[in-house]
């Protein structure tokens, strides 16, 4: 096996990652070792925080283990190095005419893939973009229980999403509806203002800590389906390159690693037959991958809408939160924060 890589070997963009126990879980039959080592020294928690306009509160939810994305990047290639697998870094795909003479191309290639774009009439990608505008930060500021800071400014709602992801760095990724981006001049502000403008206005938050860049430029996130097929002759996409979840849902790692699982459990009960192999990754997996973008589509639209219902209320904006997508039982959650839920249900 090969891998092709735009980038040097020690190249990421963006901070750190959080896995739910449940998504390690569900990879940890297909390579037990790979998985133990990635979660190997990774605090857990299953606490998690909200503050609105300063008032907190924090509720017991699903158990995240974190990891820096360098981190994740160093563990996978020594793996993949160990398994045999060969690396050429520094070099892009660009034509089809590369990708000739593989028994099996995969194209992980990322949100912008490349390889998607050579087969678009077999893969029929629909893209659009979310109306959000996030800005990804680090900073020493250690938030444990992943939290999501909440504030009506006059220039709309800013939210910020925090969390610690190795001993001494937090992410911290702000989001922006279309009106607090435009109406705090986001748009005419480089990467070191804005920075600097985000550090201020959540300073209660960071305790005086500060917020690092690393590219931290304002993006729409890309949202990718494949309408089409998902494979073209022996070409085939897994990850951002087939399906993008959100960064608000924050499970598109987990969906592109199960993606790689789908595939080799198909080519394995194929009999490495590669064209059977793809039909069953298909098969066994558009549903459930359809599923989770469902959910994605439901988180974005609960985020899009804050402007128009900016939130008064903590517990009212907790419980909503948590139930955007429809992934959580309601019993599940009240029976695991029955104060919290007592105290609400009791105001209604
Ligand atoms: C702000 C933010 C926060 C997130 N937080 C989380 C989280 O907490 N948990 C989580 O599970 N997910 C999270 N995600 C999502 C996660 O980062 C992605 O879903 C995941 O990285 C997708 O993995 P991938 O391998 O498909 O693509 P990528 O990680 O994008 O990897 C694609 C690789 O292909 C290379 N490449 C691209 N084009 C070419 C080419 N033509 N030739 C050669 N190489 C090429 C790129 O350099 C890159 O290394 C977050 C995303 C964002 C934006």
């Amino acid at each position: 096996m090969h891998i092709v890589e735009q980038n040097p070997a020690d190249a990421t963009y963006g901070w750190g990652i959080g896995l739910t126990e449940s998504a390690l879980d569900a990879l940890r039959p297909a390579a037990c070792d790979v998985i133990d080592d990635l979660s190997d020294g990774s605090d857990i928690t299953d606490e998690m925080g909200f503050i609105l306009d300063g008032k907190s509160m924090t509720v017991h939810a699903s158990s995240f283990y974190r990891i820096s994305r360098i981190l994740l990047l160093e563990k996978l290639q020594r793996w993949a190095r160990a398994a045999g697998v060969t690396f050429a870094h520094n070099e892009r795909v660009e034509t089809s005419d590369e990708l000739a003479g593989w028994d099996l191309v995969v194209g992980a290639d990322g949100v912008n893939s490349q390889v998607r774009e050579l087969f678009t009439e077999t893969f029929k990608p629909e893209i659009s973009y979310g109306n959000n505008w996030f800005a990804w930060y680090g900073t020493p500021r250690l938030f444990n229980a992943p939290s999501l800071i909440f504030m009506n400014r006059p220039e709309g709602v800013f939210v910020g999403h925090a969390s610690q992801y190795s001993p001494d760095r937090s992410n911290f990724l702000v989001e922006l509806s279309p009106q607090a981006y435009h109406n705090g001049n986001f748009d005419t502000l480089d990467e070191e203002a804005s920075r600097q403008r985000c550090e201020e206005i959540f300073s209660d938050s960071l305790q005086g800590d500060r917020l690092y860049t690393n590219k931290s430029l304002w993006f729409q996130p890309k949202f990718v389906r494949c309408a089409g097929s998902w494979s073209h002759d022996n070409v085939t996409l897994i990850g951002d390159a087939l399906h993008t979840v959100h960064p608000s849902l924050g499970s598109g790692t987990r969906l592109s690693m199960r993606d790689a699982v789908y595939l080799v459990d198909a080519l394995i009960a194929g009999g490495w037959d590669v064209p059977a192999a793809l039909r069953g990754y298909e098969e066994t997996r558009r549903h459930v991958a359809e599923s989770f973008q469902r959910a994605a589509v439901r988180s974005i639209g609960w985020y899009e809408s804050l402007e128009d219902r900016p939130p008064r209320d903590l517990a009212k904006l907790t419980l909503e939160y948590v139930m955007r997508t429809g992934r959580v039982r309601y019993e599940e959650f009240r029976r695991r924060n029955s104060e919290m839920m007592s105290a609400y249900e009791a105001l209604q």
